[in-house]
């Protein structure tokens, strides 16, 4: 057992890694039980591409993008029910819209575009700066906290990753053919990580952990025991 004392220091840790191999459940499990905030940046790029996609805007067109990035204000809030960090997109709750294949199939696309990055980390930095957070994304380690005390790279095999998807989103009452899934995660690992703005790479200093055949309390402890390593010598 690990106990918080009020004098540590608090650290930033960063989850980055490919798509849907844990890293949002593992930062936020992880963040609880340091008493950290928890932010899902992924849910953050979502919110724009269903805002995009709710407006029809035309992401081509960069004036278009810029008016629709000034009218939109997203934010996360406990809801001690579901005792989820919901994202709320203007005064929405977007949680369960923006987790849908239709907004998968179009997040990559959007979060490539350098003025949508740019307002996202502008955000991300600032819900930060206090430390005492564990945030979850792609570019997180190399480009929103490069500071970060402690920078995790997630990876699993494809199979297992689109298993999770398709367990995860029939729980929610949507059923998907698994190749479908498939073809989203590599499609978006691809484009995540070949786009010219903040790529999704392993920095030299992120321990990489593959979860593929790690349960889930295993992948939290390592992340846990990281965390309290790094916490002790700060
Ligand atoms: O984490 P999640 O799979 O929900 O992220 C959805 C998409 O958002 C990713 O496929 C990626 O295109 C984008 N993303 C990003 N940078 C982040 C987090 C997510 O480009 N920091």
């Amino acid at each position: 057992m690990f106990y918080i004392c009020a004098q540590m220091r608090k650290i930033k840790i960063a989850i980055d890694g490919l798509s849907g191999c844990g890293k949002s459940s593992t930062a936020k499990a992880v963040a609880k039980a340091l008493a950290y905030k928890f932010i899902d940046t992924g849910a953050m790029y979502r919110a724009v591409t269903l805002y995009f996609l709710k407006n029809d805007i035309d992401w081509n067109k960069p004036e278009e993008v810029n008016n629709a990035l000034s009218s939109i204000k997203i934010d996360f809030q406990y809801n001690s029910e579901t005792a989820k960090n919901e994202t709320f997109l203007n005064e929405q709750n977007v949680e369960e819209e923006i987790r849908k294949m239709y907004v998968s199939e179009k997040v990559s696309p959007v979060s490539a575009i350098k003025a949508v990055r740019v307002a996202m980390v502008a955000q991300q930095q600032e819900m930060g700066k206090n430390r005492g957070v564990v945030m979850d994304g792609r570019d997180i380690g190399s480009v929103v906290f490069p500071d970060a005390e402690l920078k995790v790279f997630m990876t699993a095999s494809t199979e297992v990753r689109a298993e999770r998807r398709r367990l995860e989103l029939e729980s929610k009452g949507e059923r998907v053919d698994i190749n479908e899934i498939i073809e989203n995660l590599e499609s978006r690992d691809l484009q995540d990580s070949t786009r010219a703005e903040s790529p999704l790479v392993k920095v030299d200093d992120a321990i990489e952990i593959d979860t593929s055949y790690l349960q889930f309390e295993d992948q939290v402890q390592k992340v846990l025991d990281l965390a309290k390593e790094r916490i002790a010598a700060v």
